[in-house]
């Protein structure tokens, strides 16, 4: 493969590891590499070994950073995009009020771009993956919690406080009793379909006294997890089968919710909670009772027209994503 120039980095900072990755003008990965977050040794000295990182992963081209145009750097929330400040990000504790963008600048000499993680993941995939013959996606992604990014055209809608396209804190339930989202907040999206979610789902079924495999796995010694969920119900599960399609409900609402409020070209499911994707009858079964319940409950333009449909870029979409967002950032800034 011949690599297009110019070509950018992207950083995609994780609570538990960062993926860095050697990007070209059209999208494709070069090389990449990880290194821990190691979260509790501090910013400055994430941001050191981040540098140390990038460094080495040219050399191993043999290219330097002059070779590199930009830098893209995605990170969790909270966050001031234009200022390139870090904020109170939960993942993140001793990171808060740390100027991270200014900083990765100085360690690697390059002008470098900021996001949100979720966005860049977005972006990633709007680029290069799942959305790219559309213009204009919402990414929902579906693990721990539920992160969203909202890209029309080039732009990530971050907002005016950079507290934009949060698609996990919808409000889906709006009674009292409404379930708690690790926000503080009661019924939101995140509350119900992420992977916490499913897994208080089902201990709440399971302590009602349903009956299931599921009981018989625990009793072994195996932990509750969403992935859990996954195979018992791939397996044949009555009751992890209902849970997964359960979650497929509450995503749905959301996304109705997001086509009536953005009408994107196409709704694309990211996550490691995605029930084995296209490769697997209960993942498609998943995504097919989405794309039922949005044609029942969505306008019917939009919910004839719109995609639904799994992310393909897994866990690279956030640094693709990321020097993507600074491809766009740097043309913008070549050309004024
Ligand atoms: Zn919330």
């Amino acid at each position: 493969m011949e690599a297009r120039r110019p070509l950018y980095l992207g950083v995609d900072v994780g609570g538990t590891g960062i993926k860095i990755g050697l990007v070209d003008d059209l999208g494709r990965t070069i090389d990449f590499t990880a290194i821990a977050t190691d979260e509790q040794r501090g910013p400055q000295d994430a941001v050191n070994r981040i540098a140390g990182a990038c460094r080495r992963l040219l050399d191993a081209q043999g290219l330097s950073v002059q070779d590199v145009a930009c830098i893209g750097l995605g990170t969790p929330g909270t966050m001031d995009i234009p200022q390139g400040m870090l904020l109170d990000p939960p993942n993140l504790p001793t990171w808060s009020n740390f100027p991270i963008r200014d900083r990765l600048a100085a360690a690697c000499h390059r002008d470098v771009f900021f996001a949100n993680d979720a966005g860049a993941a977005a972006y990633g995939e709007y680029w290069v993956g799942s959305g790219r013959e559309f213009g204009s996606i919402v990414m929902l992604t579906l693990g721990t919690g539920v992160g969203g990014g909202i890209i029309i055209g080039d732009l990530s809608i971050d907002g005016e406080n950079s507290h934009g396209s949060e698609c996990g804190h919808i409000i889906i339930d709006s009674s009292p009793a409404a379930r708690l989202c690790s926000c503080g907040q009661r019924g939101h999206l995140e509350a119900y379909a992420s992977a916490t979610a499913l897994i208080q789902r089902t201990q709440e079924a399971l302590a009602r006294g349903r009956d299931s495999s599921l009981a018989e796995r625990l009793a072994d010694g195996e932990a509750l997890s969403g992935l859990l969920v996954s195979r018992e119900a791939e397996a044949g599960d009555r009751l992890a089968h209902e849970l997964v399609m359960e979650t497929a409900d509450y995503l749905t609402i959301g996304v109705v919710t997001l086509i009536h409020t953005i009408d994107p070209g196409a709704v694309i499911l990211g996550g490691a909670m995605n029930f084995g994707g296209e490769k697997s009858s209960l993942g498609r079964q998943f995504l097919q009772r989405v794309r039922d319940g949005v044609r029942a409950r969505a306008f019917p333009v939009p919910a004839s027209r719109v995609t639904i449909r799994f992310a393909s870029l897994g866990g690279d979409a956030g640094y693709i994503g990321a020097a993507g967002l600074a491809r766009v950032g740097w043309n913008r800034q070549s050309r004024s």
